[in-house]
């Protein structure tokens, strides 16, 4: 009987180890293998909410001989407390470096748990990035993300800013695990990096990429710079070469044309809008309507709505800012 029970305590015990972590009516998330050594968790694909407690980016862990790697831990010191849980069950090795593909908090904020729990884990980011959080980007972002989801508690006070500044083209070599980063001036913001990791041919590409979901052109963003990132991927120019694997910063992973091409799509729909307003004289609120019909295909992806007018409107500012 004792046996029996201690038998049924250690299968419920395994079972729980094994359970995913539930994120509400949300379902599932837990790290995947994606490629050779990398695992991907891939968030809600949708805005910060208070439904998704502000987990909805792509958390990535690289697994070394004697370590983890991770790629953007998450959106808050909350949900990084289950994150760092499921990055337990791929692993109990410790994690020895990380990476931050840019400024925007719902990427890096969890941090907090990983420095936490190893105090001298160096965590890379783009020099320039390391600025400007410190200067305004980390508190700017505590308050959207606060504002949205309400589970920024323990955030910040301090942040867990990254530590280790690097910058274009520079290589970057953990426990045998080669990153080479690529640091577009402009894209999806003034701070991004796209990382690649050489010995499993990924390439992560931050929010420069994204899938079934949009997000915000920010003051610093160009969305023609963000076109030309993405062709530049595409066809193998500026240094990029062939992955297996592309990683966006929202949405699902996959192959080269299936995961680039329909942000790519998305975003010169938008800006061929902004042109022919601006020829013909329109303001880029009375040509939306003809945008949207021709966004047929971007109906479903999350807050459309909410999300195509301020593109359109960003991508005007850039048609003016071109001609003058
Ligand atoms: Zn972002």
């Amino acid at each position: 009987m004792k046996k029996i029970t201690l038998l049924i305590t250690m299968a419920m015990l395994f079972s729980l180890s094994l359970n995913a972590w539930t994120l509400g009516k949300l379902g599932d998330f837990k790290f995947e293998k994606v490629n050779a050594n990398v695992w991907v968790m891939h968030g809600p694909v949708m805005m910060p909410n208070k439904e998704n407690g502000g987990f909805m980016n792509n958390p990535a862990l690289i697994e070394s001989e004697n370590g983890l790697i991770i790629v953007d831990p998450g959106g808050n010191y909350n949900v990084g407390k289950e994150i760092l849980k499921e990055v337990e069950k791929v692993s109990k090795k410790p994690v020895i470096a990380i990476f931050n593909t840019h400024k925007h908090g719902d990427h890096w904020f969890a941090n907090k748990n990983f420095q936490e729990k190893y105090p001298d884990v160096k965590i890379y980011a783009l020099a320039y990035m390391i600025e400007k959080v410190k200067e305004s980007s980390a508190d700017l972002w505590y308050g959207i993300l606060d504002r949205l989801t309400g589970n920024l508690a323990g955030t910040n006070n301090p942040f867990a800013f990254p530590n280790t500044g690097v910058d274009h083209k520079e290589t970057v070599v953990v426990d045998g695990q080669t990153f080479i980063m690529r640091h577009p001036a402009r894209g999806h913001t003034d701070t991004d990096l796209l990382i690649e990791h050489v010995n499993s041919k990924t390439l992560f590409l931050g929010d420069n990429l994204m899938k079934g979901r949009f997000g915000a052109f920010d003051e610093s963003s160009s969305i023609y710079a963000n076109i030309e990132i993405l062709e530049n991927v595409i066809n193998k120019k500026d240094g990029y070469g062939d992955y297996k694997l592309y990683v966006p910063g929202h949405g699902p992973s996959g192959a080269l044309h299936e995961t680039l091409d329909p942000f790519l799509k998305y975003m010169k729909i938008v800006v061929q809008g902004a042109e022919k307003a601006y020829e013909e004289g329109m303001e880029s609120y009375e040509i939306k309507p003809e945008v949207m019909e021709n966004l047929k295909d971007f109906h479903s992806w999350d807050d459309i709505e909410g999300q195509m007018g301020k593109h359109l409107m960003k991508a005007y500012s850039e048609v003016e800012a071109r001609d003058m």
